[in-house]
């Protein structure tokens, strides 16, 4: 390794460097240090190696591409092809080449969140279950996945009673129609890697003979079907370096899994333990507070982290009247931190419990002209148009591919509706046939009436009209695509600037590799963000550094969510407070609102309980007065009218047709409504504009 970066390193991430034989975890705090030795530990190794026998495992795409960025620059040697990535990533690079030995083709498509709820809803439906419950279902499907829990074992374990046998059977189709569909879930992926490794031992020889070495970062947060992949991919050399905080451990809920890091040292035995306690990223204050609210847990493997950037500044909660003065407050300091010189916009981040938190902050930062970006929020690629391309690109690669065939179908309108799709749908079933197939059967029987018949036929000739030819790159077949639909003509101008960016993102991509990336991309990795404010959710901060942080909502119901009850539940709550206030290295700044419009309704708030375990020494709160001048002018002047939709409601417009109402908000003048219309996506429109009909 490069001098200079041994040298920046203290002894105890010195040692896990170059401690480089038999197993090794790395147990240490916020900002110790852990990313850091992962990549000088991969930059080390593959000094003398090929830098394709370390396999390193990092949490998002981002991290993966920062690390890649980091070691490139440190060997000099072209990482291109190296084995740097997500749990996922790496399951997809090795099931494409290997799939088909369980019986598999290679062209398997990737179902992201949405094209999974598509699938379920559309199970539900055809089983005339309740349609509402789709997205429980989902994730109670994909938590018996990530625990290794096949459909039939399920069918065995269920209680006989309503729900259990109801989600064995969903399960059970849901599992039938990825596999007509060619297609694996996120969870599939590693699921079936396992199988891979399990069922065929040569296969797994070769793996272990590539990979000498194996990295993990974030390890409190593998669920157990990854951690059994770790452990199948690790032997025999047993050379498997992980680096985790059992603080941080944030996907508890989601299937992760703590007792990873407690079972690590039976599962690898002799494995070095090396704890690190020092802090680089954040202050003494800092770590006081964060620690004062996770020192409340009682599982804890217990770690004294000490600063060294010294005691900082102290930490101030603000208690403020409403969201929007929240958000006034919010972006009144960002202003005077950014005025004094002190930092860019892209120093700051502002960190919430959930999602609609952002709702406030995003409209007070641009009526200031505060340059943002929502990160987790709809993505670039989850955009209706991008999807829809997506969609088409997936069925050039993988005609088995359902849930794209069944969004593109109809996708710029080609007159085939339901009834048409039913027949297909219904052949499908009937001979267990994807639906593509279908469509070709009937046609060949040649029982539809003609004008049906035509459609199909010009449906299905776009297709092999599209499959026939040989691109250079994805953007080629994107603009055939675009050519041969017509997408482009009815679109309106920022979406038609969408689409040529897309376009042009896929320059000199391989189709293939394009269509895998489009499915791995998630929400909370928008790309390039420079300059800009950042407004994230807590879970999606997690492995993010800022100079100032805001930890916005700091009270009951939003911090602990007010759907955690039980003890566990309570104790994820703080260990997501501890992530978020842990991403700050100078300044840490707290936020609360008494009245705050919620699911609906505007509520009272308490501060948060969390704000009792904080050292009194290191905090101090800063209360606005009740707006007594306020009140008084609401008796005099009339009480706004209430706002007319409630989220769900279903309401009419000129243009877009039939829409969903998500959210309405604001008063008089300035109230807004978010409406989700099937023919174009989410639309925010002014409510006074919008000239909206109520439909019951
Ligand atoms: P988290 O638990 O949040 O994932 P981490 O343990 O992975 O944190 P890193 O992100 O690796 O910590 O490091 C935190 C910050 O400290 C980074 O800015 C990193 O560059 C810096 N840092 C780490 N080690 C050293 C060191 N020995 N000398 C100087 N700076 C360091
Ligand atoms: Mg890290």
């Amino acid at each position: 390794m490069s001098k200079n970066l041994t040298s920046e390193l203290n002894p105890g991430q010195k040692e896990a460097v170059l401690h480089t034989k038999g197993p090794l975890m790395v147990l240490a705090g916020a900002g110790s240090g852990k990313t850091r030795i992962i990549t000088c530990r991969f930059a080390n190794l593959v000094k003398k190696a090929s830098p394709c026998s370390v396999l390193a495992v990092t949490y998002t795409n981002r991290a993966a591409d920062e690390m890649r960025a980091g070691i490139a620059g440190q060997v000099g040697k072209d990482l291109k092809q190296c084995w740097i990535g997500t749990f996922h990533s790496q399951c997809v690079r090795i099931l494409r080449k290997e799939i088909s030995a369980l019986g598999y083709s290679p062209d398997f498509s990737i179902y992201d969140d949405e094209d999974q709820l598509n699938l379920i809803r559309h199970i539900l439906k055809d089983l005339n279950l309740y349609e509402a419950l789709y997205k429980g279902v989902l994730s109670k499907i994909s938590n018996l996945k990530s625990s290794l829990i096949e459909p039939k074992e399920f069918v065995a374990k269920s209680d006989g009673f309503g729900f259990e046998e109801r989600l064995a059977k969903v399960y059970m189709r849901y599992q039938d129609e990825l596999r007509k569909s060619n297609a694996l879930d996120f969870d599939d992926l590693v699921m079936l890697v396992i199988k891979l490794f399990e069922n065929e031992p040569a296969v797994l020889d070769r793996y272990h003979k590539m990979f000498e070495h194996i990295l993990v970062d974030e390890f409190q947060d593998t669920n157990p079907a990854q951690y059994k992949l770790l452990k199948l991919m690790a032997r025999p050399q047993g050379n498997i370096c992980v680096a985790g905080d059992d603080d941080q451990s944030i996907c508890r809920l989601r299937g992760g899994e703590l007792n990873n890091m407690l079972n690590f040292e039976n599962d690898f035995p002799g494995a070095k333990v090396i704890r690190l306690d020092q802090s680089y990223r954040c202050t003494q204050k800092i770590l006081d507070v964060s620690g004062g609210i996770v020192s409340k847990n009682s599982k804890r493997m217990g770690k004294d982290l000490q600063a060294k950037n010294g005691q900082g500044e102290d930490i101030c909660f603000f208690w403020l009247n409403s969201e929007e003065e929240e958000a006034r407050h919010i972006a009144r300091m960002i202003r005077e931190f950014f005025l004094k010189n002190t930092y860019g916009y892209g120093d700051f981040a502002v960190l919430y419990r959930i999602n609609s938190q952002s709702r406030a902050l995003e409209d007070r930062f641009q009526s200031e002209g505060i340059p943002f970006k929502v990160m987790g929020g709809v993505s670039f690629y989850q955009r209706k148009e991008i999807k829809d391309l997506a969609g088409y690109l997936k069925l050039v690669v993988n005609k088995d591919d359902n849930v794209a065939l069944r969004r593109i179908i109809n996708c710029p309108p080609r007159g085939i509706g339901a009834s048409t799709l039913s027949k297909v749908e219904q052949n499908a079933k009937k001979k267990s046939l994807s639906l593509y197939a279908s469509i070709k059967g009937l046609l060949k029987a040649n029982g539809l009436m003609v004008t049906m018949k035509e459609k199909l036929e010009s449906f299905i000739s776009l297709m092999e009209g599209l499959s026939s030819r040989r691109y250079k790159d994805a953007a080629e077949l994107l603009k055939a695509i675009v050519e041969s639909t017509g997408y482009m003509t009815d679109l309106d101008e920022p979406r038609a600037e969408n689409v040529k960016e897309f376009i042009a993102s896929a320059a000199g991509k391989d189709v293939k590799e394009f269509a895998d990336k489009l499915s791995l991309a998630s929400g909370s990795e928008e790309s390039s963000a420079e300059g800009h404010v950042r407004l994230i959710t807590l879970h999606c901060a997690k492995g993010l550094e800022f100079p100032v942080v805001f930890v916005a909502g700091m009270e009951e119901g939003l911090l602990p969510y007010f759907k955690a009850k039980s003890p566990e539940e309570l104790a994820e709550e703080r260990r997501l407070l501890y992530v978020g206030m842990t991403r700050a290295r100078d300044i840490l700044i707290l936020t609360g609102a008494r009245k705050r419009r919620l699911f609906d309704k505007l509520k009272e708030q308490k501060p948060s309980r969390f704000l009792q375990d904080i050292p009194k020494s290191c905090y101090k709160t800063i209360e606005k007065a009740p707006p007594q001048a306020a009140r008084k002018e609401e008796v005099f002047r009339p009480a706004p009218a209430p706002l007319p939709y409630v989220t769900g409601t279903r309401v009419k417009h000129s243009k877009w047709g039939v829409g969903i109402v998500r959210d309405c908000y604001g008063e008089g003048d300035d109230a807004k409504v978010t409406v989700n219309f099937p023919s174009i996506g989410l639309k925010k429109l002014n409510l006074k504009f919008a000239h909206l009909e109520k439909i019951h």
